[in-house]
């Protein structure tokens, strides 16, 4: 493909700061000691070495960096000379990993006009950069990063913090700010705007607003992006201890529709904002089971990421007079196939996540046999944990919690109090309660919605 006229990402030519030690302070015994040991050995080799990107960010402002990359003026194959323990990977753009143990150093060679770090996964359609990587200069390398921030280099040579695009700054007045002409850099890779949203979360940033402006007009760029990229990037925009920060910067860039876009919808059409106060609860107890070290799936995630557009579909479904269990299955799967367009989601996490929302219904039950059985279900726990959240949005399940606490503890007992019978009604009864059902007011559910025409299926949960 011939390259269309992409102007450089930036127009103006970097102009390089040294920011001496005394002044950055950052020192060496925060840093990786692999990370250190490589950018030695690269020195003594006669090569630049440096330590780059979100590890120098993250240690300007006191935190931990998740990992260490080196950047170098030598190519791949000198790297790997170097090293016994290093393997070439990527086939766009080769980088060298240099392993110890658990513990991964990727040292990437400058270079020039690349995409994003993610791999090799641009297509070239959209009008998208898409010109083969090639080596680069340091300055080269600093101008194609994405915000100024993630492009300073800590050499080992001086210990100095090399600046070409005022990130020092940024940093200490703690902004996000794109490297160039920020429509243009979106263009070029959309995923960056997630990554605006995830960082300034992360980072607790701001951005700034020539940065930001551009991106509520260019979020449906993002159906152009890999669905296996956006899954990624939503893991990482929820799973890493920031969920609900990152959830309001999405709302308040307009990203929201452009990653989930059926929730977006119904959490609009959702009036009374039930649902939304249940997903930042869920997002919430995300928080804070990473800030314990507790382990977090990508299952219960989408679970709750998802339940407003699974309520709306049932809600939608079941109005046009289909019955309750098959109303179910559909819904689930019907959010789940619109959600894979957007973003990947691999079977070993939809098909928990399904089971999560059809176990719901089954909490209403209370005879032996079935309660017995959904406390032996593999998905019982995440299910339960579910019903629980849903608390925040309708204080209708208080009962259902109470008693498979109990139930958790002392079945047998449980089951006796309850008078070993079901309480509610069987799965064939329009028992399952969507929330957006709550905008017509928390009424019995015994009530039969009387059939609709099919074309009216999409007036919502609650039409007039
Ligand atoms: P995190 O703390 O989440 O790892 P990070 O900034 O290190 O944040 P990475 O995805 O690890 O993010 O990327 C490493 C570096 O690569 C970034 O700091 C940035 O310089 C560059 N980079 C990553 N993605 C892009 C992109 N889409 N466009 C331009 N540069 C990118
Ligand atoms: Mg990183």
């Amino acid at each position: 493909m011939s390259s269309e006229s992409v102007p450089p990402p930036a127009a103006s030519g970097p102009q390089l700061q040294v920011i001496p030690r005394e002044v950055h302070g950052l020192s060496r015994r925060q840093m990786s000691q692999n990370a250190l040991r490589v950018m030695y050995r690269l020195r003594e080799g006669g090569f630049g070495a440096y330590l780059v990107g979100g590890a120098v960010r993250d240690l300007l402002i006191g935190g931990h960096p998740k990992d260490f990359d080196v950047a170098t003026d030598a190519t791949p194959e000198q790297v790997k000379a170097l090293f016994r323990n290093c393997r070439l990977i990527g086939r766009r753009f080769r980088l060298a990993h240099v392993v110890f143990g658990r513990e991964i150093i990727e040292v990437a060679t400058f270079r020039a006009n690349g995409g994003d770090d993610d791999g090799d996964r641009q297509t070239d359609d959209g009008g998208r950069l898409l010109r083969d990587n090639v080596y680069g200069s340091i300055e080269e390398d600093a101008v194609r990063r994405d915000f100024t921030a993630n492009a300073l280099y800590y050499a080992i040579e001086d210990f100095s913090v090399r600046d070409y695009v005022g990130g020092y700054a940024d940093v200490q007045a703690r902004v996000l700010r794109l490297i160039g002409e920020p429509e243009a850099r979106y263009r070029e890779d959309p995923v960056r705007m997630l990554r605006a949203a995830r960082l300034a979360a992360k980072l607790g940033f701001t951005i700034d607003p020539a940065t930001a402006a551009p991106i509520p007009r260019l979020a449906p760029l993002l159906a152009e992006a890999a669905p296996a990229r956006l899954f990624e990037e939503t893991l990482k925009l929820f799973l890493a201890g920031h969920a609900v920060a990152s959830f309001e910067w999405l709302e308040r860039l307009g990203l929201l529709p452009a990653l989930l876009p059926e929730t977006a919808q119904a959490l609009a059409a959702n009036t009374s904002g039930a649902l939304r106060r249940m997903l930042l609860q869920g997002l919430r107890d995300t928080d804070a089971r990473v800030a314990r070290e507790e382990p977090v799936s990508p299952a219960f995630l989408y679970a709750l990421l998802l339940w407003p557009a699974y309520c709306r579909s049932l809600a939608q479904l079941q109005a046009q007079g289909m019955h309750a269990a098959e109303a179910q299955r559909r819904a689930a799967d019907r959010v789940t196939l619109h959600q894979l367009e957007r973003t990947a989601l691999p079977r070993r996490f939809s098909l928990p996540m399904q089971e999560i929302w059809l176990l719901q219904t089954r909490f209403a039950q209370r005879q032996r046999k079935r309660v017995f059985r959904l406390l032996a279900h593999p998905r019982f726990r995440a299910a339960f944990d579910f019903l629980t959240l849903r608390q925040a949005a309708s204080d209708s399940h208080a009962a259902d919690v109470a008693f498979w606490r109990e139930a958790q503890l002392h079945p047998a007992e449980a089951v006796a109090a309850a008078g070993g019978v079901a309480t509610a009604a069987p799965l064939e009864q329009p028992e399952p309660e969507p929330e957006p059902g709550e905008a017509e007011g928390a009424g019995p559910r015994k009530r039969r919605r009387r059939r609709r025409r099919p074309g009216a299926a999409d007036a919502g949960p609650a039409p007039a």
